[in-house]
């Protein structure tokens, strides 16, 4: 159940890095007092020293610091916060904690407990999903897990097939499948993998796909029972299932199509009763044809590239919706203007296999306007300044360069002009890596699926 909307006037940030900042630079600009909290690895990093009050978690590792339920709570209480925004990553979708919210009468930037629940498991979401009408990938997602019969599953579904761990996430426990004869070891492997990483053995099989583009749609549900959606993001860009570039709209999509989509997006936000801002992610063949993947039920990384094509702050409107306020535009009055693109800028190194780099960023600078390039078209959203260490505690993420475009061609120009200007010394960044991609002929050309860097490889490395 949706608690009794309060007000609040001081928010915490559950979280840290480029999110953190991101989110409290809307909270202030809507005059909220900002709380933030941190690892003793971050007692003085950027988001803390932006903060109006910060207060300490614990240690360094996530599980004693930013994980920890009762202290973020116990923060919140401290400091008179009324409300927790948990950014991505973290307690962002966790039910436990959004509960623990809902009995202290803190008030949660997000969905309730009850919609994390319903899409936290994938076989339960698919269930739901096929009963509000959502498209699926024809495959098998019951209750009976006896091998002869999944195998039997397996065959009518047609190889290859893709077998997912239920209780799975962050793309483990899963497998692909391109013979009846390889059926039972994968099978097997499968199980063990996921019992191992989430103590659960169910399997859910799925025809896989073999060129499929990842198209999500972002949607939007107030308390009053309004749903809008927001069009979608293109991610299929991807590495070892980690999205690299992403982009909005998603070329060649059709209005019909986006319509469709969009549309299929709220019917899924709205049989489980979601508030806030959410997700919905599809597979879509080159046919046309798209299924649902899953929803993820928070603010995606991914999220500027359709306030860039919108013009809407997303963030101003998670904390109105969790304000009780009503959605600020219907569907009719949304529209896409231009093109966007986002890359992530990640501390790694693409020539020892994406190893994450750590040390002292003696630089770390964007100067627009001696490249040329327009503030309103360019956005770095970052979590760091010169100065600061890179530990390797945390998601080696460091900020993200967004930029608009009248179309793709321009966006695409203007993010390789930024790119190129960004000035990064002392820790090792995958930038080169991102201008191969964003100058790649194959991504110019939207030549798009999820293997897009596995079959350019040759060419971007
Ligand atoms: P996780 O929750 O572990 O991230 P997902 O179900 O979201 O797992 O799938 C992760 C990725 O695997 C997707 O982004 C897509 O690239 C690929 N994938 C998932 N299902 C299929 C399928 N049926 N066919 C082809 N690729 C798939």
């Amino acid at each position: 159940m949706t608690s009794e909307v309060k007000k609040f006037d001081t928010l915490l940030v559950a979280n840290r890095g480029e999110i953190a900042c991101r989110v409290m630079r809307t909270a202030r600009a809507m005059g909220l007092r900002t709380v933030a909290v941190y690892s003793d690895a971050d007692a003085n990093a950027r988001h803390v020293r932006e903060a109006d009050e910060a207060v300490r978690l614990g240690p360094a590792a996530a599980r004693e610091s930013y994980l920890k339920v009762e202290a973020v709570i116990e923060a919140a209480r401290r400091t008179g916060a009324g409300a927790i925004h948990p950014g991505y990553g973290f307690l962002s979708e966790n039910g436990p904690f959004v509960e623990a919210l809902e009995k202290a009468g803190i008030t949660f930037v997000g969905p309730p407990a009850s919609a994390i629940a319903a899409m936290g498991d994938k076989s339960a979401a698919k269930e739901r999903m096929s009963h509000a009408g959502v498209p699926l990938v024809p495959g098998y997602h019951g209750d009976d897990q006896d091998d002869a019969l999944l195998k039997s599953e397996a065959d009518k579904i047609g190889y290859p097939v893709l077998l997912k761990a239920s209780a799975g996430g962050g793309g483990k426990g899963m497998r692909v499948v391109e013979s009846a004869a390889g059926f039972q070891a994968a099978l097997d492997g499968c199980r063990r993998e996921s019992q191992a990483a989430f103590g659960d053995q169910r399997m859910l099989i799925e025809k896989y796909l073999t060129q499929p583009r990842h198209v999500e749609v972002q949607v939007f549900c107030d308390s009053h029972g309004n749903g809008v959606y927001l069009f979608e993001r293109d991610c299929s860009v991807q590495r070892r299932h980690q999205k690299v570039l992403e982009e909005a709209p998603a070329p060649g999509m059709s209005a019909e199509l986006r319509r469709e989509m969009g549309e299929a997006a709220v019917r899924a936000a709205r049989e489980i009763g979601y508030v806030g801002a959410g997700t919905v992610e599809f597979l879509l063949d080159a046919d046309g044809s798209f299924f649902f993947m899953e929803m993820n039920t928070r603010l995606q990384v991914e999220h500027p590239v359709t306030e860039m094509i919108t013009g809407q702050d997303l963030v101003e409107w998670q904390l109105r919706v969790a304000m009780g306020e009503r959605l600020p535009l219907a569907q009719d009055e949304l529209t896409i203007t231009g093109h966007s693109f986002e890359a992530r800028l990640y501390a790694e190194d693409p020539e020892q296999d994406f190893l994450p780099a750590t040390g002292r960023l003696d630089r770390f600078a964007l100067d627009l306007v001696g490249a040329g390039l327009d503030p309103n078209k360019v956005r770095l959203d970052s979590g760091v300044e010169s100065g600061d260490v890179v530990s390797m505690h945390y998601d080696p993420m460091l900020a993200k360069l967004i930029v608009h475009g009248d179309d793709r061609h321009q966006a695409l120009a203007t993010l390789n002009r930024a790119l190129a200007a960004l000035d990064v010394q002392g820790v090792v960044t995958n930038r080169a890596f991102l201008q191969r991609l964003a100058t790649h002929p194959a991504f110019k050309g939207c030549e798009l699926d999820t293997r897009f860097i596995e079959k350019n490889e040759a060419t971007l490395f």
